[in-house]
């Protein structure tokens, strides 16, 4: 299967899933991991209709949260601060200034397909193979998503970027 023919399906597939349910699940293990109880500027995401949602999150004490905002080709990572407007694609996102990926120890990612060897599957866009090639990033990497989109093996090219580990719920 290529990586077209697996976004369709996955895609189709998750509109019949319980994303609340799932996010909830997901939710509760985050909170309890060590990753999580350990860093302090942690990158999540802002969710699209029918992905996990990490919102929760944001209401964990003594943590910085960072979102990424999409410019042109690539994400800048931007401070939450409480305030968020519509930007590209229609996804929520802050106001506040960029900082450097460096800053960033812990990053979620959302994923549309992913496999036990840690391949990822986005949209098609590369957005975060493209911030996971930034020298200046250097966070673990850590995609979220639901036990039934998870395959025996995500198509990759030479620039697809692996995570780190994989959460489902
Ligand atoms: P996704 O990771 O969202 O599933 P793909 O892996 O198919 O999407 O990548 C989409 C596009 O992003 C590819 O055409 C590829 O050329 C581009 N891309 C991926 N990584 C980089 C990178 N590090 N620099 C520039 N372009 C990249
Ligand atoms: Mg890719």
């Amino acid at each position: 299967m290529n990586k077209f023919e697996l976004r369709k399906i996955n895609s189709l597939l998750r509109k019949s899933l319980n994303q609340v349910e799932a996010s909830d699940k997901i939710v509760l293990k985050i909170k309890s991991l060590s990753d999580f109880l350990n860093a302090k500027n942690i990158l999540i995401f802002y969710p699209l209709k029918f992905e996990i949602n990490l919102l929760e999150l944001l209401k964990v004490e003594g943590k910085n949260f960072y979102l990424p905002k999409v410019k042109e080709d690539y994400l800048e990572i931007c401070p939450y601060e409480g305030e968020l407007i519509k930007g590209a694609f229609n996804i929520m996102e802050p106001l506040t200034k960029p900082v450097l990926p460096s800053v960033i120890d812990l990053a979620f990612i959302p994923a549309l397909a992913a496999d036990k060897d840690l391949n990822r599957l986005g949209y098609g866009k590369g957005y975060y193979d493209r911030l996971f090639s930034n020298p200046l990033f250097s966070a673990k990497k850590i995609a979220v998503i639901n036990k039934e989109l998870v395959v025996d093996k995500v198509p990759t090219d030479n620039f697809d970027i692996k995570v780190d580990a994989i959460i489902t719920d």
